[in-house]
């Protein structure tokens, strides 16, 4: 069937048009085109394409999704379990002519697709994963460090080797079969719905001598101590993956893996950016008119930067190679070191005489430069 038809269109109908006008042009439609019917070339399909719209645009549900969403939307998920016999709606058509050959191949074909997709339910599961957060220092991040992590997660039972006890025999809510069958009634006509036997979980088997330890689950809630290796340089918003340490799965499903999402503590002297940190020195105004060589911290010890005469407040100056470890290439990122000019705040007597002093000489270097600046007709 071409996927590209519109519902409306096949039954002949507007968008707007109620569920009896759906049902009154399917019933004509129906009639006129099925294959006991109408032996022409072409009837079956178009049989097909009318059950089909019928089927969508009847539902309130299909027809809102279809609506929406168009034939992305359906499939054969929508159905369930359709019955070849119904009531009024499809034995006041078919009835009497026996036969019901394109009808029941096509709810066999439903069928089979919804019972399949019931059987994957009990195939095994994969464990979930798991997140923990992980605190470092600074300089654990910066340098990697081996940490113990304890997690809480679900783990095989021991015991029983995740199998939830010994021996089997057959399931006696669903007869082995693990599936419960239930017919119901709808306006529409008799619906076969199964569910998955919540009682041997679809298995059709269920345990003899159940595991005391686990209770018959396989699995288990346990405690357990990890340790993990941080590599140097790793930083805030990083996460390290372990693989299979997360959640056990079921059914012999694989473990879930364990996330360890990394937060990295501020430090006292260094912000960071990647591999790259920061830090800011005072001097004073001396050195920094005069020049001098000025320790500054390193995240090892201290290093020893030139500062050179007349250096401005807020100058950066960069340490090559002196920052973190880069996480994912070769090599460190720097430090930048600002300075800062600190205006001191208490002068002692000797301090205040030699300010008053260069008070004078700045004074006197501004009448000069402002007797020059006449002659030069500038400023
Ligand atoms: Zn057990
Ligand atoms: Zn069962």
């Amino acid at each position: 069937m071409t996927k590209t038809q519109d519902y409306y269109k096949i039954l002949g109908l507007r968008k707007e048009a109620s569920l009896d006008e759906v049902k009154s042009a399917y019933k004509k439609l129906a009639k006129k085109y099925h294959p006991d019917l109408n032996k022409e070339q072409g009837s079956e399909e178009k049989f097909k394409e009318v059950l089909e719209a019928y089927q969508i645009l009847s539902d309130p549900q299909k027809k809102s999704n279809y609506d929406q969403f168009g034939h992305a939307s359906e499939g054969f998920s929508g159905f369930q379990g359709f019955e070849g016999q119904q009531d009024f709606d499809f034995s006041d058509i078919f009835g009497g002519f026996g036969g019901f050959s394109e009808f029941g191949s096509m709810a066999d074909t439903l069928r089979q697709a919804f019972s399949s997709r019931n059987r994957t339910r009990n195939t095994s599961l994969r464990g979930t994963d798991l997140a923990v957060d992980l605190s470092l220092s600074f300089e654990e991040a910066a340098f990697g460090v081996e940490k113990n992590i304890s997690v809480t997660r679900i783990e095989e039972c021991s015991a029983c080797k995740g199998k939830g006890g010994k021996g089997e025999e057959t399931c006696v809510k669903c007869n082995g079969s693990g599936v419960l069958t239930e017919n119901r009634r709808t306006p529409f006509g008799i619906f076969r719905t199964q569910t998955t036997c919540p009682k041997c979980g679809g298995n059709g088997k269920t345990i003899k001598n159940i595991c005391k330890k686990c209770s018959g689950a396989g699995r288990l809630k346990a405690k357990k101590n990890i340790k993990i290796k941080i590599p140097a340089g790793i930083d805030s918003g990083n996460h390290l993956r372990m693989e299979g340490e997360g959640n056990a799965g079921s059914n012999g499903g694989q473990s879930g893996d364990l996330f360890i999402v990394i937060f990295v503590e501020p430090h006292k002297l260094f912000k960071r950016d990647g591999a790259d940190i920061f830090t800011e020195v005072p001097i004073s105004f001396a050195e920094s008119a005069l020049g001098t060589k000025l320790e500054v911290p390193i995240l090892k010890g201290e290093a020893t930067v030139k500062i050179p005469a007349g250096t401005q407040t807020d100058t950066i100056f960069r340490l090559s190679e002196k920052g973190i470890k880069k996480i994912s290439e070769k090599g460190y990122g720097d430090e930048y070191v600002k300075v800062i000019i600190q205006t001191p705040k208490k002068l002692n007597k000797k301090q205040k005489k030699l300010f008053k002093e260069l008070e004078k000489e700045e004074k006197l270097a501004k009448k000069r430069k402002n007797f020059f600046s006449k002659f030069r007709h500038s400023d």
